[in-house]
């Protein structure tokens, strides 16, 4: 190639690597945990987004016994004192892990994901993952070990960034509740479907929806069948995309 060939090449690169039109390929990674002799055990994840709290599935997990892990984010910590204060009282069942400080995703170029804007460039996702550990410390829970990010999205740069910061990352292997938009038997029959090695995500921030209800049968009726409920870090989580190697 003559050298003003290599030039405009080089140029039209970089324009396409930075026009907001070009979004990054995305990847939304998946978790399991290792499977188990005996009935078989599942990892329960929920997400606390923004909002307030579910307290028809946060009852339901004390009343029983489920324990859980909570990704929060700092928005929804500094709304749900109270919440957060069942869960340090039950330490035994809830691991409180990282959702970012704002809920922006992870993702290290301008683009929308599910119509929320990413955090747009390497320095807003550091912030964003370093903010949202930052507000767990406040809280007095031991420091996070996992993230997660809003949408479960990542661009894979914001993933190699994110595990030098030390997380390991959370995907998932069961979509429970659709982002919570799920009525309330479909939402129900996703979770009941669970098998050994699973590890499920729904949502604990959204007390109106009808998802909520379908939580709790679900996770009723997978405890019924004899599975157990691990948290992720008393379990060996593999995930794909480099985000748990
Ligand atoms: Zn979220």
């Amino acid at each position: 190639m003559r050298p003003f060939q290599k030039y405009f090449c080089a140029i039209a690169i970089s324009l396409w690597a930075a026009s907001p039109g070009n979004a990054q390929l995305l990847v939304a990674p998946t978790l399991h945990i290792k499977a188990e002799a005996g009935s078989g055990r599942v990892a329960l994840t929920l997400d606390a987004c923004g909002g307030r709290t579910d307290t028809r599935i946060l009852s339901a997990l004390v009343e029983n016994k489920i324990p859980a892990t909570i990704f929060v984010t700092g928005i929804w910590l500094k709304h749900n004192a109270a919440a957060v204060e069942i869960m340090r009282a039950h330490p035994e069942l809830f691991e409180l892990e990282n959702h970012g400080g704002r809920h922006v995703p992870a993702v290290d170029t301008p683009q929308k994901i599910y119509g929320i804007r990413s955090a747009g460039s390497p320095e807003a996702v550091l912030a964003e993952v370093e903010s949202g550990a930052a507000a767990l410390a406040v809280t007095g829970e031991p420091a996070p070990k996992w993230f997660r990010g809003a949408t479960a999205e990542y661009s894979p740069s914001a993933i190699a960034m994110i595990r030098k910061l030390g997380f390991k990352i959370a995907g998932f292997s069961i979509n429970g509740d659709g982002g919570s938009l799920l009525g309330t038997k479909e939402t129900a029959r996703r979770i009941a479907a669970a098998k050994d090695g699973d590890v499920i995500i729904a949502h604990i921030n959204q007390p109106t929806h009808a998802a909520g209800e379908g939580v709790v049968q679900g996770l009723l009726a997978l405890k019924a069948k004899g599975l157990t409920f691990v948290r992720l870090d008393d379990a060996d989580g593999v995930g794909d995309e480099g985000t748990t190697d």
